[in-house]
């Protein structure tokens, strides 16, 4: 079958396609019904169906391939490298299990996941699925008012944690973070477990609420715990969006549709064989985390890797290394991690035997088409960006090689992913049928199995937020704009938040971006719109150079100025050239690695520039600060 069939019968024959897809699976009890669509835009896949997704990652697997590699846990901080076979990690999870039933915990209640890349942050949410809680993993760079909104959001009853995580060699303390958020917390959990690396020889211990992992894991060395079966629809976890706009939103998302979308995409989209090895670079803390480096490898019985460290250390060769040590089949990572090793030695790449690569996928900011052409050229692969949200768990536009193989296009994401129904809107609700038109990239619902079901405890904020910006259309918005070329590509122009209007006319932040990036000294860049009398707006650009020492007089950076407009004005007319290129040395970025745009805007019109607590690194900011004060 080819792609467009393939998508055709997914959208117009949904019960049949996903009826297929859900033998993926295994089922404890059959589901009568595939979708119950009578209260949209709810959803609900897989009916009556029981199912346990801790159950389709491990048990499924023991009697065919008990003894192969399932986590392998590689950390260049601590100098670790251990391999958990899926009958070792079957027992590891029915300890952490029984640990979290003994202190009360049952089906429907929340743990809190606070911590490092290390497997027993694995082990505990396996656990949680395992006995139908509900895990609530929080990104272990959060500070404590990030940490202690989430908590009282979620409302553990447990939460675990470990003493500390390590970056770049130093220990970050993550107890004294826990003790903080737990102080600032309404309905704070009345246990937490605690991992002890011996990385902290300060860590506090609050009697009676804090409890040693390894104590407890030790009464539990045999202990089995039997998967709870529970129906399609109960929630598996709450994940919050990554805050970028700000607002940070409970996704919750269900069972039964997402085991069955995450063995769909591990078959059409990644094409990951079982007893093969998947790479995911991201964290636990991320929905990428979740889906690829935890559930969808499993799932499909595929061993996945744990990475503690940067991707930069002990040198950037450090990825490669772990591709050609456990024969990584398909690897997943970001656009921003791909730039930063576009700044290094590209003889790191060609150090290792990455014969067993098969592809590579990006996902999570617009992949700029110097740096995918980059890539591809260093690999010798093809490198799909693919493009998702923490809202939908999995890809919405995206490369299907496992159904067709298409060549790809730089800086697209390609087309819609199976059981996405997307259009493209103008802000009046009008679709845009054209080809290269700009719109709102939206879903017309229902949505496939393994989007978000709700946001946790608030179905008219999921109403509000998600389906009402559109007058007498009821679609899901995804609020990025993009657009789709004549051979049907789509490419995502930016957040509709961040759309520029320079008298009347609007621009895509990525459009600029593209053509500033095209400049051979130019590293990474963003663009904002700032308030301008005349025009409304007017774009300005902050460029990261390659290599720094090409700017250092007024002169050199006045003449490299001059050079990145001709490129903006080449690509996109006069209309899109920037008031200003900053040569700064960092951007500031998410801790998920997206560039803070709205910030940056809000320091270049004068204003506050908000909620700073998912940034990265304060450096990036005082750098757009300084830019602007000169
Ligand atoms: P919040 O919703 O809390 O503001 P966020 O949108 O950054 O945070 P995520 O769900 O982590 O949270 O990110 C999804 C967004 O990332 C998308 O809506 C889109 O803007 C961007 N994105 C992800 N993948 C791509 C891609 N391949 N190309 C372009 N943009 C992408
Ligand atoms: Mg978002």
């Amino acid at each position: 079958m080819n792609y467009k069939e393939f998508h055709r019968q997914s959208i117009e024959q949904p019960d049949a396609f996903w009826g297929e897809q859900s033998k993926l699976v295994h089922w404890n009890k059959p589901f009568s019904s595939v979708l119950d669509y009578s209260k949209p835009p709810f959803s609900k896949w897989f009916v009556g169906g029981e199912t346990n997704l801790c159950y389709n990652a491990i048990d499924r697997h023991l009697a065919t391939r008990g003894d192969q590699p399932a986590l392998i846990f590689v950390s260049t901080e601590t100098n670790t490298e251990k391999v958990y076979s899926f009958r070792e990690l079957h027992a590891e999870v029915q300890r952490m299990a029984a640990v979290l039933q003994r202190l009360g915990v049952g089906k429907g209640d929340r743990v809190l996941i606070y911590m490092p890349m290390i497997p027993e942050a694995i082990f505990a949410m396996l656990a949680t699925v395992r006995i139908g809680a509900i895990h609530s993993v929080v990104f272990g760079g959060f500070a404590a008012n990030s940490l202690a909104t989430r908590i009282d959001d979620a409302q553990p009853k447990v939460m675990v944690t470990s003493d500390a995580g390590m970056r770049g060699g130093k220990a970050v303390p993550y107890k004294h973070l826990v003790d903080e958020s737990i102080r600032l917390s309404a309905t704070p959990p009345s246990k937490v477990v605690i991992v002890n690396r011996g990385l902290d020889k300060d860590m506090p211990i609050v009697a009676g609420r804090d409890l040693d992992y390894a104590t407890l894991r030790q009464q539990e060395m045999d202990t089995k715990v039997d998967c709870v079966w529970v129906e399609s629809s109960h929630p598996s976890y709450i994940l919050y969006t990554s805050g970028t706009t700000g607002k940070p939103k409970g996704v919750q998302r269900d069972t039964g549709g997402y085991a069955v979308a995450l063995a769909a995409t591990m078959k059409y989209i990644y094409c990951g064989n079982a007893g093969e090895t998947y790479f995911s670079t991201s964290d636990i803390g991320w929905v990428v985390g979740h889906s690829y480096i935890v559930y969808g490898p499993l799932i499909s019985g595929m061993a996945t890797v744990c990475y503690e460290g940067l991707p930069i250390r002990p040198d950037p060769g450090i990825w490669w290394k772990i591709v050609q040590d456990y024969k990584v089949t398909v690897m997943f990572s970001a656009p921003t991690a791909i730039r930063v090793l576009k700044k290094q030695d590209p003889a790191f790449i060609k150090k290792y035997d990455i014969s067993s690569l098969r592809h590579v996928f990006l996902a999570g900011e617009p992949l700029d088409e110097t740096t995918h052409r980059w890539i591809e050229g260093e690999l010798g692969l093809p490198v799909y960006d693919h493009y998702w949200q923490t809202e939908t768990g999995w890809a919405i536009l995206a490369s299907q090689p496992g159904v067709e193989m298409s060549p790809t296009k730089p800086g697209s994401p390609a087309f819609a992913a199976f059981g996405y129904d997307v259009k493209l809107l103008q802000e009046d609700g009008t679709e845009i049928t054209e080809p290269n038109e700009k719109g709102v990239v939206v879903v017309v619902p229902p949505l496939p199995p393994g989007c978000l079901t709700t946001v946790w405890g608030q179905d008219d904020r999921y109403v509000q937020t998600y389906y009402t910006s559109f007058p007498n259309k009821q679609v899901y918005s995804t609020f990025d704009w993009g657009i789709r070329d004549k051979d049907g590509y789509y490419f995502i122009l930016g957040r509709t938040d961040d759309v520029i209007n320079v008298a009347g006319h609007r621009l895509g932040t990525r459009e600029i971006e593209e053509a500033i990036g095209s400049h051979p000294a130019v590293a990474e860049c963003a663009v904002v719109g700032v308030a301008d009398q005349l025009k409304g707006q007017m774009p300005m650009a902050f460029a990261v150079l390659k290599d720094s020492s090409i700017a250092e007089t007024a002169e050199q950076r006045a003449k490299l100025e001059k050079e990145i407009m001709g490129r903006v004005d080449a690509a996109l007319g006069a209309i899109g050239r920037p008031s200003r290129v900053h040569i700064i040395s960092q951007l500031p970025k998410t801790r998920s690695g997206k560039v803070l745009r709205r910030s940056i805007q809000a320091i270049a019109e004068g204003r506050d520039p908000g909620d700073l607590t998912t940034l990265d690194d304060q450096a990036g900011i005082e750098q757009i600060k300084s830019a602007m004060a000169k």
